[in-house]
């Protein structure tokens, strides 16, 4: 457990800012995971002010159609399936929820587009619930580190909802995707990794490259530019 801690502790100082798509109210963390599936996140944080200026209220959403919809998200992947989705789960939320996205795991997986992974970023981000997002980052990461040893994203969520304290969920949420993202990627760059004495990983990639400062500056650019987009998207 303090191995746990500790290790979150350390990436919570190497990535501070909050998870790309912590846009503020639930309609909106909820609407901006949605759009995030399959799509690169800056992507998706490019559109969402004028997506907002067109919905601004889940009741605006469920009125528009499709089109309408589609008309402002075309940008990004598989954007008609997502038009469809939002407006379905729009419609839900103000015929079922009172026009207020439910707090639940299981109202939020009732809503059209919804899986888990999704509901878990709008309950721990919105409402402060437990819940832990495994998407591909934190599967692999915590896979790696030697927290779990999973072969579905199913167990990798149990495992980790038993062996992470509640007070740390969205802190795995926000620093796994980040150190997915920059550092341990397919070929780990273990050698920039501020948690690889803390790992498991048997085959560590201890060496940094000739060109390890532009790498290192680029990962720092990248993580500016979101963070940026994620401020002026709300
Ligand atoms: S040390 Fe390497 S394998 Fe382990 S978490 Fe860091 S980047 Fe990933």
């Amino acid at each position: 457990m303090s191995d746990i801690v500790s290790t979150l502790k350390i990436l919570k100082r190497r990535f501070p800012n909050p998870g790309a798509m912590e846009l503020g109210s639930p309609y909106q963390n909820l609407v901006g995971v949605m759009l995030s599936a399959r799509t690169r996140d800056e992507q998706v944080l490019k559109l969402m002010p004028g997506f907002w200026n067109a919905f601004p209220t889940v009741e605006k959403l469920a009125k528009a159609t499709t089109t309408q919809i589609e008309s402002k998200i075309n940008t990004i992947g598989m954007y008609r399936q997502k038009a469809k989705n939002l407006k379905k789960m729009a419609i839900d939320v103000v015929s079922n929820f009172g026009g207020k996205i439910p707090s639940t795991m299981e109202d939020l997986v009732s809503l059209a587009g919804v899986g888990r992974k999704t509901a878990s970023v709008v309950l721990v981000c919105s409402f402060d619930k437990t819940a832990i997002a495994v998407d591909t980052h934190v599967f692999r990461v915590t896979n790696r580190l030697g927290w779990i040893k999973s072969k579905t994203v199913e167990d990798a969520e149990k495992k980790l909802l038993e062996m992470v304290p509640s007070k740390y969920h969205q802190t795995v949420n926000r620093v796994f995707v980040k150190l997915g993202r920059y550092i341990c990627i397919r070929s780990p760059r273990c050698w920039a990794c501020p948690v690889r004495e803390q790992c498991a990983f048997n085959k560590k990639n201890l060496v940094a490259p000739k060109n390890a400062n532009e790498i290192l500056e680029d990962m720092d650019r990248r993580e500016k530019i979101l963070e940026t987009l994620r401020e002026n998207a709300t």
